[in-house]
């Protein structure tokens, strides 16, 4: 159901698990094909598009920097120039991180991916015309708009970096937030937040940008990932039965999250983040606007 949701409602803007919505576990993890879940998925699909049982290799999942794969396609819908592959490299979005964009070359054509999405298991992706049906099987070459996607990664580990420094020195746990490529903002529960603490935290994520942290992405079985102290902190008990793998990104020595997103290899490549902005979005709510330089 994660990617039926739209970019930017509220569920789907929580970057760390406290505050994730069920809904939202769905894109960030692996889905057993036998539970419960997946059945109720499937039954919303076929709702808005033929879905077909097929079940999609999430290769970002395991490898963020790929930009360029080949794969079958295992269904077209017409109606929605929709195209759905055995595997793929395109984050359908979720967990505040919008979804990919990029190329498929088939033979002499080629088709713009304006818009991709999880359906179930499979990863929905939407072209800007329509594929003629010799072309609706068989093989496709596929290539990432690289530019967008490695910002949104720089962007994504910067938000986790923000997160874990406000959590170690004040703290204070993430309620909300959104991105987009070079710049993005999260909410923290601080009752009081001035000019001198946001040149504090600005200063203290930084000085974790220049560290060179490396970040480790796994996927672990769901009994492990319980018995982890950070991730329980995050709720992970949420976690609905049948789920049995949980993805987690942990940047060294900071920060530990069950986690769907794309990120670097270490926070050096993150580069300098800027703090925008800062704003009262309630008594106890506050959010912290970021920037990073595009390159
Ligand atoms: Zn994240």
């Amino acid at each position: 159901m994660g990617g039926l949701q739209t970019k930017g409602t509220a569920g789907e803007a929580g970057l760390c698990l406290n505050f994730f919505p069920v809904d939202v576990y769905y894109t960030i993890i692996q889905i057993s094909k036998s539970s419960r879940l997946s059945i109720s998925n499937q039954m919303l699909i076929s709702k808005w598009w033929g879905y077909n049982g097929h079940m999609t290799e999430l290769l970002y999942q395991t490898d963020s920097y790929l930009r360029e794969f080949q794969a079958n396609i295992s269904a077209y819908d017409p109606q929605n120039r929709g195209i759905t592959m055995d595997r793929t490299a395109f984050y359908p979005g979720g967990g505040g991180q919008p979804w990919d964009t990029g190329v498929l070359i088939s033979g002499d054509d080629t088709y713009k991916v304006e818009k991709v999405k999880k359906a179930g298991d499979e990863v929905v992706h939407f072209l800007d015309r329509e594929m003629p049906s010799p072309l609706r099987s068989g093989t496709v070459r596929a290539v990432l708009d690289w530019n967008r996607r490695y910002q949104l990664m720089r962007t994504h580990t910067a938000l986790h970096i923000l997160c874990g420094v406000v959590f170690r020195d004040y703290g204070a746990q993430v309620t909300g937030g959104d991105m987009d490529p070079l710049k993005g903002r999260m909410d923290f529960e601080f009752e009081t937040m001035r000019g001198e603490l946001v040149r504090a935290i600005e200063t203290a994520v930084n000085l974790e940008v220049e560290k060179g942290r490396p970040i480790q992405v796994r996927i672990l079985p769901r009994e492990e990932a319980f018995q982890i102290p950070d991730l329980i902190r995050t709720k992970i008990n949420l976690l609905p039965q049948g789920i049995q793998q949980v993805r987690t990104v942990e940047i060294a020595g900071l920060d530990l999250q069950a986690d769907g997103g794309t990120h670097v290899v270490n926070t050096r490549e993150v580069g300098r983040i800027r703090i925008a902005d800062y704003k009262s979005k309630g008594a106890i709510n506050k959010r912290i606007y970021i920037e990073l330089e595009p390159s």
